[in-house]
């Protein structure tokens, strides 16, 4: 069991697939302040604790920025916690932050680092952040060294799915062995946005395959979230992320959310059934009570037309049988 706590929305990048901008802006028209006090992100941690958590993932915004970066994770360790900190890693290729991580126990914290191309200007234009790509790829060599678990995290777009497959190739190459390959979630996207980044799943098929048979050979662990199992060839099925939220909710690990500011925690596993969309033909597909569809603006944008419901029993007593 994990809580997710969201400690501010400050980010020294600018992505153009970041779901949390609209409400960054919101928040920054309104003067409201983007970042929670380190007394306040202390007491979610200590809640998370009390309530028998084992885990608490560190994410923004940015949580490297915080000069009370390195106090969170020690804290989260010493009441027994395991921390994931997700992170663009920028911060985290300098020697001043590496120096204070070292004293931490490494079993206790991994690092999930969002690396979105091999290529660094295919990767700057993402996060609309010069020299981005040189550092995020110094703080996973350096971590590395430290002995710090890493996992990679790639959010699919117009600009990069492309190069999915030479990306993930790059990250084995960095030592990074599990990676998660996200469908951008692009709720509240203005229509030019949503033009720029989202491609429909359509046209990623044939590089999602080509990248997921070459990881597969290279042993990597890859997971694709919000990539509906009918835009992918059966083959790559394993790789459907679905499966382990399912596994999620029948044995009741729930993850929730602490958002800055809120007192309340948000039940992810309720919270994105309710963000995504299924169509009708989905009754019709044997793996319905798996697949959790597609996010609801994809279907706003580009309606249900792509999807086809799977019926074929053999293709999946064959994927079930080697789950
Ligand atoms: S349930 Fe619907 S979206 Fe999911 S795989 Fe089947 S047809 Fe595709």
């Amino acid at each position: 069991m994990h809580t997710d706590i969201k400690v501010g929305l400050s980010c020294n990048n600018a992505c153009i697939h970041c779901i949390m901008a609209p409400v960054q802006e919101m928040m920054l028209a309104e003067g409201c302040n983007l970042d929670e006090s380190l007394d306040a992100v202390k007491g979610k941690i200590r809640v998370a604790a009390g309530n028998g958590y084992k885990q608490v993932v560190l994410t923004g915004g940015e949580v490297t920025l915080r000069d009370d970066f390195v106090d969170l994770v020690a804290y989260a360790v010493s009441l027994g916690l395991r921390v994931t900190v997700q992170t663009n890693g920028r911060r985290l290729s300098r020697q001043s932050v590496l120096d204070r991580l070292k004293n931490i126990e490494n079993t206790q914290v991994e690092f999930v680092i969002a690396y979105h191309s091999d290529n660094a200007v295919v990767h700057d234009r993402i996060t609309r952040r010069k020299g981005s790509h040189a550092q995020t790829m110094s703080a996973i060599k350096l971590l590395k060294v430290l002995d710090f678990e890493i996992s990679g995290k790639i959010v699919l777009s117009l600009a990069n799915y492309e190069r999915l497959e030479d990306t993930l190739v790059s990250l084995e190459e960095l030592g990074v062995h599990d990676v998660i390959v996200a469908f951008p979630h692009a709720e509240e996207f203005s229509p030019e946005r949503f033009a720029q980044v989202v491609p429909t799943y359509t046209m990623i098929s044939e590089s999602l395959h080509e990248a997921l048979q070459r990881a597969r050979s290279l042993k990597m662990q890859v997971l694709c979230e919000t990539i509906p199992f009918c835009s992918m060839r059966k083959e790559d099925w394993h790789a459907n992320l679905d499966i382990f939220h399912s596994l999620q909710k029948v044995e009741r690990l729930k993850p929730v959310i602490a958002m800055p500011g809120r007192e309340d925690l948000i039940d992810w596993n309720f919270m994105r059934g309710k963000i995504k969309s299924k169509g009708h033909q989905c009754t019709s597909c044997l793996l319905d009570r798996l697949c959790e569809g597609p996010w609801q603006e994809y279907i706003e944008h580009f309606g249900f037309a792509e999807f086809s419901p799977i019926e074929d029993t053999d293709s999946i007593e064959n994927f079930i049988m080697n789950l």
